[in-house]
């Protein structure tokens, strides 16, 4: 018996997924490319939504009746799912209302307590506002100072210029796993290495990366990692931070109210241990069940393909239009799930008008990244993102539409 030796050159092309039926909200003749802004939802996370809502539902924690004990297990064991997601642990694992309330959190709770005059707080030019603005907010608070790491020319975070920028006063380095903009992916380790190295932590905003790439903060080496469900095929509401233990144990809650407490005084409050006393007042019940009905189905579908298949799409739409004369692409050409360009002159709203009227849905402005748009030298872009339930048919009507836009506008 002879083998054939396999060329090194041979890469098997990845087998697109079939998994638009899953998806309501998504009809066959609608190209929806906006996941980057929020994902569509398959049926069985609505279907368990619905039926947390209509049979199960009851508050957690508190009541001492059946329902509510099952609606508690059910909820912790979202938070246990959420933290495996992750590669984290349960008692680690905060529910907090998005990607933007967990970096509040951060900022509010941790930055107050360990960042001072005169520290530094380092970013990167690509970051969401989200992970800009509670930062200036706490700067500004603390009298500490902000650093932005530059990028290299194909648009990812340039990691070596931005370690160089990690000195004895930087307390803290919070960047994006992967651009909302730009689809790059960072290289996580190598940044946390080198900020532990100086005694800073690593904040990693996860929203880009979660919904398409296996993350495991262990290996990553972050200190505080976060993510938004809504991108992550779950409800909106609902957002996920996670704080290596021995931090988290030092850190003072943030807001208060009922459930996050142990006694309560009008002299004197103490709170509940754990990562409960950041759970102020009634929680999202339901959206924790939604979560962890969007995990459990993101893990049977497997993030790994839907790493490849939006990747392969997205390879797609780029070789295609870079065909386009007139047509500027931003971001590096490995990118994840992500795809921002310009159309010659014409404004990305317009370009986006035209798309819609084709059935093409994609996100034209500056995706809250105003810094970013600056160093791009541009207003806004158009971002075309991708997802799980994205189809070829998709990418020949974005390239179509973009086509017809074209030829409207000369
Ligand atoms: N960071 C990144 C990279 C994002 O893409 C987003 C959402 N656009 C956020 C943070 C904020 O997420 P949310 O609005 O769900 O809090």
């Amino acid at each position: 018996m002879s083998s054939l030796p396999l060329s090194a050159s041979f890469v098997a092309a990845p087998r697109l997924l079939d998994l638009r039926g899953e998806f309501p909200g998504v009809p066959e003749n609608w190209a929806y490319l906006d996941a980057a802004a929020t994902a569509q939802k398959p049926r069985a996370v609505v279907d368990a939504i619905t039926r947390a809502y209509a049979d199960d539902y009851a508050t957690v924690h508190r009541g001492v009746y059946n329902r509510s004990s099952r609606m508690t297990e059910a909820y912790e064991a979202a938070r246990e799912a959420s933290a495996r997601f992750i590669g984290g642990r349960a008692d680690e694992t905060i529910f907090v209302r998005g990607a933007t309330e967990a970096i509040n959190l951060v900022a509010n709770s941790w930055g107050s307590a360990n960042v001072g005059p005169g520290d530094r707080i380092l970013l990167t030019l690509l970051e969401h506002h989200a992970n800009i603005v509670p930062w200036r907010m706490l700067a500004d608070r603390v009298g500490a100072e902000i650093d932005v790491g530059p990028l290299t020319d194909d648009g990812r975070i340039d990691e070596a210029a931005l370690i160089a920028l990690i000195g004895p006063q930087t307390k803290l380095v919070a960047i994006a796993h992967v651009s909302n903009v730009l689809g790059g992916v960072a290289d996580v380790r190598r940044i946390a290495d080198a900020a532990h190295a100086a005694g800073a932590k690593l904040l990693v905003d996860g929203c880009q990366a979660a919904p398409r790439l296996k993350v495991d903060v262990a290996a990553l080496g972050a200190d505080f990692y976060c993510f938004s469900a809504h991108k992550l095929y779950g409800p909106t509401g609902l957002g996920v931070l996670w704080v290596r233990g021995e931090i988290l144990a030092g850190m003072a809650p943030w807001q208060g109210g009922g459930a996050m407490i142990d006694e309560v005084r009008f002299e004197r409050v103490t709170y509940a241990s754990g990562v409960q006393r950041f759970e102020a007042g009634t929680p999202h019940i339901v959206g924790a069940v939604g979560l962890h009905a969007a995990i459990d189905w993101v893990e049977q579908v497997g993030i790994d393909a839907v790493d490849l298949h939006e990747r392969a799409l997205l390879g797609l739409a780029r070789a295609e239009l870079d065909r386009l004369n007139s047509l500027r692409l931003f971001g590096p050409d490995d990118s994840a799930g992500i795809l921002s360009f310009a159309v010659g002159d014409v404004h990305p709203h317009d370009v986006a008008t035209i798309l819609d009227e084709g059935g093409v849905a994609i996100r034209a402005g500056h995706h809250c990244a105003q810094p970013l748009m600056r160093a791009l030298g541009v207003p806004a872009t158009a971002r075309a993102s991708f997802s799980a339930h994205s189809t070829e048919a998709d990418v020949a009507a974005l390239v179509k539409g973009i086509e017809r836009t074209m030829r409207i506008f000369g």
